[in-house]
């Protein structure tokens, strides 16, 4: 009858082997999971040291690692509607409330004016705190001011992308944004003005499917994932394997779909000299 009785299992204390480590100090590196200090960081634009993993930065880093000092806030004021009176888990609108009370009120994306390296741009930079920097319709109103401002200007226009793709939450209303941008882009072409697309960790959806891909150069970060949809999706559906590092920067180099990796603390440089190359440097 022993069999049946549930003997107490000895417990054995097991002494807790993790290191406890000083909160906000140290960053642990997502691809090779060293541990780095987070004041070197800061002097390696957010690179991992020791692998060369590039961390998600946030608009401010990305607008300082790029532009010159004295840029200028474009079409801060536009703000999204809830078009749909969208309700899934959470009300759209209380979203939009809950990030304008943490200070995002510029929606997914921040329209700049300045210079890069003395020549004179026009910059959009995708905020992927804000809703994962989806593509909604101030997104898309907001780009396409921006591409309309740099023809006005006569200089070139730069996009830096990140992006979950359109926003759901906005519908069909979204998904025209698509259209709407890459028409105003269109205009630069038409104008002989120089249209750069950055591509940065993840750009997928919408975003990939329209403006992100239609720079006349298209600049991608290191092992940044861009593609349309998400591998698992594209598996299924092909019902095949996908090769290693499909929808990673080297890859889309390799396959004619980016023009350029280049790492974050060359890409000024790198635009810069590209810029030079189209356009003379002029007086801002
Ligand atoms: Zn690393």
């Amino acid at each position: 009858m022993s069999w049946f009785i549930k003997k107490r299992q000895q417990k054995i204390a097991v002494e807790a082997k993790t290191v406890r480590v000083p909160e906000g100090l140290w960053v642990k590196c997502e691809a090779c999971r060293e541990l780095i200090y987070r004041a070197e960081l800061a002097n390696t634009h957010n690179v991992c040291p020791k692998c060369g993993y590039h961390f998600r930065i946030g608009v401010d880093e990305r607008l300082e690692n790029l532009m010159d000092d004295g840029y200028e806030t474009l079409f801060s004021e536009l703000q999204s509607a809830d078009p749909l009176n969208f309700v899934a888990s959470k009300a759209y609108k209380d979203q939009l409330k809950r990030l304008k009370d943490e200070g995002q009120d510029q929606d997914a994306v921040v329209i700049v004016e300045g210079t890069l390296s003395g020549h004179p741009v026009v910059m959009g930079v995708m905020n992927f705190d804000f809703l994962a920097a989806s593509m909604g319709s101030v997104v898309g109103e907001k780009l396409k001011l921006g591409a309309e401002r740099a023809l006005a200007k006569k200089c070139a226009y730069i996009i830096v992308s990140c992006s979950g793709g359109a926003r759901m939450q906005e519908g069909t209303l979204s998904l025209m944004q698509m259209a709407k941008v890459s028409a105003a882009l269109a205009k630069l072409d038409m104008a002989g003005l120089p249209y750069f697309s950055i591509l940065t960790d993840p750009t997928t959806g919408g975003v990939s499917a329209s403006y992100a891909m239609l720079g006349d150069l298209n600049i991608a970060e290191p092992k940044a994932l861009i593609g349309f949809a998400g591998p698992r999706v594209i598996e299924q559906t092909i019902k095949q394997s996908l090769p290693e590092g499909f929808q990673r920067s080297e890859f889309l180099q390799a396959h004619g779909m980016v023009d350029r990796v280049v790492p974050r603390d060359k890409l000024k440089d790198w635009v810069a000299a590209c810029l030079a190359w189209m356009l003379p440097v002029r007086e801002a």
